[in-house]
């Protein structure tokens, strides 16, 4: 091959093909042309800090360490465990596009117009764990979807884990890229940073709408719960993104209370013994 010499092998595929395998899943393109789209936006928005593009199987080199391949993909009969993973040093992503409609369907206002947005929301986040250089799931799904995690009992700690922490900051990263577009001068990647920027409060209406009907009746309504050790919940998560979009005193005030909670609150709860503080004779 004399006169390649510069150029990488183009093998994406036969590496595509070795990841789908091991990880038992297949290759689900529903729409090539607006993934490589989407493709261009979210390069567009993360070049400045990350230094790397995202490229569909067609377009990857392995030994080109600029280049991260993304898979989209279907789970094979079994539930895969995520809607979106990254791993760092194998320097690839796996997004599951139908169920990531699914949850578009779910929690946002407008599935059609907002799946492209929603989509580019995780792509960043999953940049943000190559910028942390932490492997990590976007979500944890079970059978049912993603559990918005309300379900505790006052005597459970939630503790603030590290898998969470790096699940706010690959959140945090994301909003950071779409703000340093949305106040940069020369307005590259501008729709990608107004359309997510747009979707973010959309998304907490109707998470919290859900929540409301869900928990209708029960007295601490407003609190966000977040029993689950790995991943924070949900609606906590897009609060977070759109305090840190759009600042105001409501969404403090609940980003504080979940803070406290976290750190506080499981000290002083373990204050009372659970046998000699029971109250479990409810219903
Ligand atoms: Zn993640």
């Amino acid at each position: 091959m004399a006169g390649c010499r510069h150029k990488p092998e183009l093998d994406g595929n036969a590496i595509e093909n070795q990841i789908i395998k091991e990880a038992d899943i297949r290759r689900a393109f529903p729409d090539l042309q607006l993934l490589k789209e989407i493709l261009t936006d979210v390069n567009c928005a993360d070049s400045a800090l990350l230094g790397k593009k995202i490229v569909l199987a067609d377009e990857y080199h392995s030994k080109d360490t600029t280049e991260i391949l993304l898979i989209p993909f279907q789970p094979n009969g079994k539930n895969y465990q995520s809607s979106a993973y990254s791993n760092i040093n194998g320097r690839y992503i796996l997004i599951n596009p139908e169920y990531i409609l699914d949850f578009t369907r779910k929690y946002s206002l407008n599935a059609d117009s907002s799946f492209r947005p929603v989509l580019e929301l995780m792509l960043l986040h999953e940049v943000g764990h190559f910028l942390l250089r932490k492997n990590g799931y976007f979500d944890k799904l079970n059978g049912t979807g993603i559990k918005l995690g309300q379900q505790r009992s006052d005597s459970e700690p939630e503790f603030m884990t590290m898998v969470k922490k790096i699940e706010l900051s690959a959140d945090s990263l994301a909003i950071d890229m779409v703000k340093r577009k949305l106040t940069s001068k020369t307005q590259p990647c501008l729709n990608i940073a107004m359309s997510v920027q747009l979707i973010i409060p959309g998304m907490q209406f109707m998470i919290s709408g859900r929540r409301m009907i869900d928990r209708f009746g029960e007295s601490n309504i407003q609190f966000l719960h977040d029993p689950s050790n790995d991943h924070p919940n949900l609606e906590l998560r897009v609060i977070f993104m759109n305090y840190f979009l759009n600042p105001n005193d409501g969404l403090k005030q609940m980003i504080d209370d979940y803070i406290y909670e976290r750190t506080v609150a499981p000290v002083h709860r373990q204050e009372f013994d659970p046998k000699i503080f029971n109250e479990q004779e409810k219903d």
